[in-house]
């Protein structure tokens, strides 16, 4: 990669476009971050170098001997739209500290909405972290909620109800100076928030939580803390839950302020979103244009998005 590397630092969307000035460019861009050179027959998985097509390789093996271009088996397959335009979409999706609309980007970009609102779906899917996430040292973990309000809602879409049950509930667990990791919950309660803190925290690590009784019984495998938010108490010698509370507040800036509104079936994707761009703080642009290229490899096709 490190031919890349050396030609490849942009520090703004007219850089980006500056470099990915066609098709042809991004292609061989593309191909080089995915298969670093060594094209892979997505079909058979054969590594054997295949024969060059004009729009791009046929499989060398006998008994394979199909056609495949760098985008088959990833988020950009069966797209018409331009790579050029979904590296532009992934840059500004991932730059943007609370994400972009779909309406801004369709402007952005000279799209629809429509297309717009896919892409950045389907970058989402791309966001998600494949492999399983697992916490340690002083992890904090909070449970929040977004949605709801029963009053701030149009008269015919008001349900009658209103508190915790109107809203949607997500558990969130962050490292300290590290990863975070956050879902959607049922509820916050202690059988639906256990499982989810020893899979992703490991045992003995000093947990920090608020005084919500949920936390107590699994909290007993942890070196477990918390903070008396009822007494107005935040931080206690080292600990606090503010880390996964300012998480909680740009994702909520976000949700209310750039994208107005969550349904219950897109939320785990936007926590995608948030938890992607967070656990790449530490990069530069560029660098996290590129790792999230490389985890491109995956499909989301409208029929499982709407259906
Ligand atoms: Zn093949």
């Amino acid at each position: 990669m490190t031919n890349i590397k050396n030609i490849f630092n942009f520090k703004s969307v007219i850089e980006l476009l500056d470099y990915f000035k066609d098709e042809k460019t991004c292609i061989s861009f593309y191909e080089q971050v995915r298969w670093n050179g060594q094209p892979v027959c997505p079909h058979c998985g054969s590594f054997k170098t295949p024969y060059r097509t004009a729009k791009g390789f046929k499989c060398s093996e006998k008994l394979c001997h199909k056609k495949f271009t760098v985008k088959v088996g990833t988020i950009f397959e069966q797209s018409h739209i331009p790579l050029r335009t979904w590296f532009a979409a992934i840059y500004l999706q991932t730059a943007h500290k609370k994400g972009i609309s779909s309406l801004q980007l369709s402007r952005d970009l000279n799209i629809t909405q429509k297309t717009a609102w896919y892409l950045l779906h389907r970058i989402r899917e791309m966001l998600r972290a494949k492999e399983p996430v697992m916490l340690k040292g002083t992890v904090e973990a909070d449970e929040t909620y977004v949605g709801g309000r029963d009053k701030n809602r149009h008269k015919h879409k008001r349900k009658g109800v209103t508190g915790v049950g109107d809203k949607i509930a997500m558990l969130g667990l962050v490292e300290r100076g590290g990863r975070v990791y956050a879902q959607r919950i049922k509820a916050p309660t202690r059988e639906v928030i256990s499982p989810v803190i020893t899979e992703h925290i490991e045992l003995g690590s000093n947990l920090h939580t608020d005084e919500h009784g949920a936390y107590i019984e699994v909290g007993k495998k942890y070196n477990h803390k918390s903070v008396r938010h009822i007494l107005q108490i935040y931080v206690d010698g080292d600990v606090t839950t503010n880390t996964i509370e300012g998480f909680w507040a740009n994702l909520k800036r976000g949700i209310y302020g750039i994208y107005h509104y969550t349904s219950e079936k897109h939320i785990n994707r936007y926590l995608d979103e948030f938890c992607a761009r967070y656990n790449t703080r530490h990069l530069g642009e560029d660098e996290r244009f590129e790792n999230f290229l490389r985890q491109s490899e995956s499909r989301l096709t409208w029929k499982r998005l709407v259906g």
